[in-house]
């Protein structure tokens, strides 16, 4: 983030990625930039507008198959996200938003569709849809404590080599690979499975996000409430 203007947070395709209240991760990154006066603004680009390359975070949410692949193609065309990745802006994916950041993804038909290759990960489609609560340990490296989030898709997800999963899964599938993953991250980009939306259940993500981005480590707030509804999830899902 350069010092002499706001954070810039840009949520991508309103109209095309924004299933299950994701765009309340938006949100959530204005409260929390906030709360420590960090200046921002937010910049929603819809499918038929450029994505600005000098954007700071990135969001992304789920969507159906069809917007998915829409999203894709036009992301593809665009290249402002790609551009803005390769400079080192944070991108934060969910569901269909993740699977379209990597190098391939099922179609409604479960046909081969062509990602963006920002981060090493394959997408096909499933035997079964996954649906329901889940849990995971992120990795140690992050220092986010666990995730609890919701999710239903039918993709199943593969890391390769330059990706390291963002989670070990506790309850709910995941990735979906066999090894018992939650998502991926390579240098700033991340992607999840994870509904919630995700930075409302899970504070210390939303602020690893911020951190990245401000390049400084950020004081600490009252996160009492966030912690009851978290408790509640964690408990709802693992007694
Ligand atoms: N269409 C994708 C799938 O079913 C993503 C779904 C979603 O974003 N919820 O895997």
């Amino acid at each position: 983030m350069s010092s002499n203007r706001p954070l810039k947070i840009v949520w991508i395709y309103p109209d095309l990625l924004s299933t299950y209240g994701d765009q309340g991760n938006t949100i959530v990154l204005e409260r929390r930039a906030a709360l420590r006066g960090i200046p921002y603004e937010t910049v929603n680009v819809r499918s038929d507008q450029p994505v600005p390359p000098d954007g700071d975070i990135f969001l992304l949410g789920g969507g159906e198959d069809r917007p998915q692949i829409l999203a894709a193609q036009r992301l593809r065309r665009d290249g402002g996200l790609a551009e803005a990745a390769q400079r080192g802006a944070v991108v934060f994916a969910v569901c269909a938003g993740y699977q379209l950041l990597g190098h391939q993804f099922g179609g409604e038909e479960g046909q081969p569709v062509q990602g963006l290759g920002l981060l090493d990960i394959s997408s096909g489609r499933g035997e079964q849809r996954a649906v329901g609560e889940i849990v995971g340990d992120v990795s140690a490296e992050l220092n986010v404590p666990r995730i609890t989030g919701f999710e239903n898709h039918q993709g199943v997800t593969r890391i390769g080599p330059g990706a390291k999963p963002l989670a070990k899964v506790v309850a709910g599938v995941g990735n979906g690979d066999g090894q018992g993953f939650e998502g991926a991250y390579s240098g700033r980009v991340l992607g999840t499975y994870m509904h919630g939306p995700a930075l409302v259940r899970n504070p210390g993500l939303a602020d690893l996000l911020l951190t990245w981005a401000v390049g400084q480590q950020l004081q600490p707030i009252d996160d009492s409430w966030a912690g009851r509804l978290r408790e509640e999830r964690l408990a709802a899902v693992l007694s």
